[in-house]
């Protein structure tokens, strides 16, 4: 199941479970859209596999499967926009 990460790991922008601007990799890093497509070229920075828009899980089912809040940014920042 996916964990729903709270925020964006390079800029720490919050990203609700039904925000439509999250980005994940196949291993749920996960970037807001800016980043996505802006500094990080469509790929993500730690696997350098494609970031894809994470889907929206309903909201009757985040009652019972809730949004990860372990927030996780990336220590060393993210590459700067080119
Ligand atoms: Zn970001
Ligand atoms: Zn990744």
């Amino acid at each position: 199941m996916l964990a729903l990460r709270p925020n964006c790991e390079c800029c720490d922008a919050d990203l609700p479970p039904e925000s439509a601007e999250a980005m994940i990799c196949s291993f749920e890093c996960t970037f807001c859209r800016s980043c996505a497509e802006g500094a990080l070229g469509g790929h993500c920075p730690n696997c350098a596999g494609e970031l894809v828009r994470r889907p929206v899980r309903p909201a009757e089912k985040l009652a019972k499967y809730p949004a990860s809040r372990e927030r996780k940014v990336k220590a060393e920042g993210c590459p700067a926009a080119a």
